[in-house]
C-alpha cells in the first residue's frame, strides 16, 4: 500500500518551499520531493531575494540566512557597440530599510529547506517525480523514480519551475513556445571584497545590481546583470529563445561578447570564473499563464509562468505564489474537499496579490518589445551619436552641434514614428 501525505509539493525551489513551509506550519502531513542532490543545487538564479515578500512567508529568516550583499543601488545601463549610457539610483537608506540581497541559490534554498523541515514537512531528494497517479480525471499522487515509488496525497503542489514538464503532461500548461522562454546563463567571477569596493564605489557591507540592455544583448529582448556578492560577481546574459534561434547566435557568444565590452570587461579584470550555469526563464507574461488549479493540484512559481521579468522578480513571486497556494489548500482541508472548485480560491487569493496585479499591469510589454526590437539599439544609437557630439568640446557652435544632432536623429527615426514609439512605451510598460 502506498503511503499516504496530505500535500506532497514536487520541487524544492523557492515555491515548493514556501508552500511546504505554511502547510507544515497549519499541521499538514507534507513531503517535499526534489531531484536535486539538495535544494538549490539545481537552481539557477541571478540573484536578488526581495527581503519583504520572503519574510512575509518566512518571518525573520533574514536574521540566520546566508545573504551575500544588501543592494543600496541600482544602475540601469544601455549598451552600444563602444558606449555605455546609465542611470542609477543610490541610496544608504536601503541598508536600514532593506529592499534585496545578492545570494547564491545553493545556499539560500538550502537553508529555506531547513526551516521548511524544521516545521515538520519530509524531505526527499535526489528523486525525480516522473508523473502523476490520476484517477477519473483527479490527482491523487505522484510516481517518483525509485523503489516503491507511488505516493498518494489529497493534493499536489507542482513547483516544477521553468520546465513544467508535468504541468504540460497534464495539458495545464500548452508546450511552451520558443517566444515565451528566455535563455539565460550566468557565471560567478571570483574576485577580493577591496576590489570589488573600488571598483563599484561601495563600502564593506554594501551591494550594487547593475541591469543592461540594448548591445549588451545583442539587441535582442532580455537583459544582462552584474550583482555584487561578497567575494565575486554574479553576470549573466538573457535572451528570447525565439531570437537566439533566428539570430542564430548561441547564449555562450552573447555572454562572451558581454564580458568583452569595454564598459564592462574593466569591471571584471583579473577576476576568476567559478562557476558557469544556465537556466531558463518564463516570459510568456500575464497572456501566458496556464490554468493554476485542478481536482487535487495546484501550479505555483515559475511553473506557473509567475514571473514579471520587467523587474527582474521571480523569486518573490513564487514564494507568495506558493505561500497562497498553501492557504487554499488548508481552506480546502477544512472542508475536506480538494476539488478543482474549492481550490480555484487560490486563484482568487493570487488577483488579491500583488502577483496578478502586477503581471496584469504589463500584460502587453512582451508583445510591444517583440514588435519593437529595433528600439533597444536604435535609441542608444541615437543618444551615443548625441552625447558624444555634446560633449565634445571643438570650437563648433553649440547652435551648430544641436541642429546636426537633430538631423541625425531624425534620419534614424521620423518625428511621428518617435511620438509612436513614445506611446507604445508608455502603453506597454508604464500605464
Ligand atoms: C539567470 C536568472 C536570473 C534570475 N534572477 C532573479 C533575480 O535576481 N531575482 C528574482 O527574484 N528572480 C530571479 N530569477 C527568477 C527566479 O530564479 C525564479 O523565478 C524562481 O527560482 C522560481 O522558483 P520556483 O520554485 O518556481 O522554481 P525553481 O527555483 O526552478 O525550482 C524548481 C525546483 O523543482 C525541482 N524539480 C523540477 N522538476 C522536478 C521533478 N520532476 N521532480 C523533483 N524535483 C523537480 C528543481 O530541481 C528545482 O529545485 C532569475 C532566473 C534566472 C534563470
Amino acid at each position: 500500500m502506498p503511503e499516504k501525505f496530505d500535500v506532497v509539493v514536487v520541487g524544492a525551489g523557492p515555491s515548493g518551499l514556501a508552500a511546504a513551509y505554511k502547510l507544515a506550519e497549519a499541521g499538514l502531513k507534507v513531503l517535499v520531493i526534489e531531484r536535486g542532490e539538495f535544494p538549490g543545487a539545481k537552481n539557477v538564479m541571478g540573484g536578488i531575494i526581495y527581503k519583504k515578500p520572503t519574510e512575509a512567508v518566512f518571518p525573520e529568516i533574514f536574521k540566520e540566512a546566508p545573504v551575500e550583499r544588501p543592494i543600496i543601488e541600482q544602475r540601469y545601463y544601455f549598451l552600444t557597440d563602444t558606449a555605455k549610457i546609465g542611470f542609477s539610483y543610490r541610496n544608504p537608506r536601503y541598508k536600514e530599510d532593506i529592499s534585496g540581497y545578492s545570494v547564491f541559490r545553493a545556499k539560500f534554498d538550502r537553508f529555506l529547506a531547513k526551516k521548511v523541515q524544521e516545521k515538520g514537512a519530509l524531505l526527499i531528494t535526489e528523486t525525480v517525480v516522473e508523473d502523476l497517479i490520476v484517477k477519473d480525471g483527479k490527482v491523487k499522487g505522484v510516481i517518483a523514480g525509485r523503489k516503491e515509488g507511488e505516493v498518494l496525497a489529497d493534493v499536489v503542489v507542482l513547483a516544477e519551475g521553468a520546465h513544467s514538464l508535468l504541468a504540460q503532461k497534464y495539458g495545464f500548461q500548452k508546450p511552451i513556445p520558443p517566444q515565451n522562454l528566455a535563455v539565460a546563463v550566468k557565471e560567478v567571477i571570483g574576485l577580493p571584497a577591496s576590489v570589488i569596493e573600488d571598483r563599484f564605489n561601495i563600502e564593506p557591507g554594501e551591494g550594487v545590481a547593475i541591469e543592461l540592455f540594448g548591445k549588451a544583448t545583442a539587441g535582442m529582448v532580455g537583459t544582462a546583470f552584474i550583482y555584487t556578492n561578497q567575494n565575486s560577481l554574479s553576470i549573466g546574459v538573457g535572451a528570447l529563445m525565439s531570437d537566439l534561434i533566428k539570430r542564430r547566435i548561441s547564449p555562450n557568444d552573447l555572454i562572451e561578447a558581454f564580458k568583452n565590452h569595454p564598459a564592462i570587461k574593466p569591471l571584471l579584470r583579473d577576476g576568476e570564473v567559478k562557476e558557469y550555469l544556465a537556466h531558463l526563464i518564463p516570459e510568456g507574461g500575464y497572456k501566458g499563464i496556464p490554468k493554476l488549479y485542478g481536482d487535487g493540484i495546484v501550479i505555483v512559481g515559475d511553473a506557473g509562468m509567475l514571473v514579471n521579468s520587467i523587474h527582474r522578480e521571480g523569486a518573490n513571486l513564487a514564494i507568495t505564489s506558493g505561500a497562497l497556494a498553501a492557504k487554499a489548500i488548508i481552506r480546502a482541508a477544512s472542508q475536506g474537499d480538494f476539488s478543482a472548485n474549492t481550490l480555484k480560491v487560490y486563484e482568487d487569493y493570487l488577483k488579491e496579490s500583488f502577483v496578478m496585479k502586477d503581471l496584469e499591469k504589463y500584460k502587453n510589454a512582451k508583445d510591444f518589445l517583440e514588435q519593437n526590437h529595433d528600439l533597444m539599439t536604435t535609441y542608444p544609437d541615437m543618444m551615443d551619436e548625441a552625447f558624444f557630439e555634446l560633449f565634445m568640446v571643438d570650437g563648433v557652435p553649440k547652435r551648430d552641434k544641436f541642429k546636426a544632432i537633430k538631423e541625425k536623429a531624425l534620419s534614424k527615426r521620423s518625428f511621428w514614428q518617435m511620438v509612436k514609439d513614445a506611446y507604445g512605451l508608455w502603453k506597454g510598460l508604464i500605464r
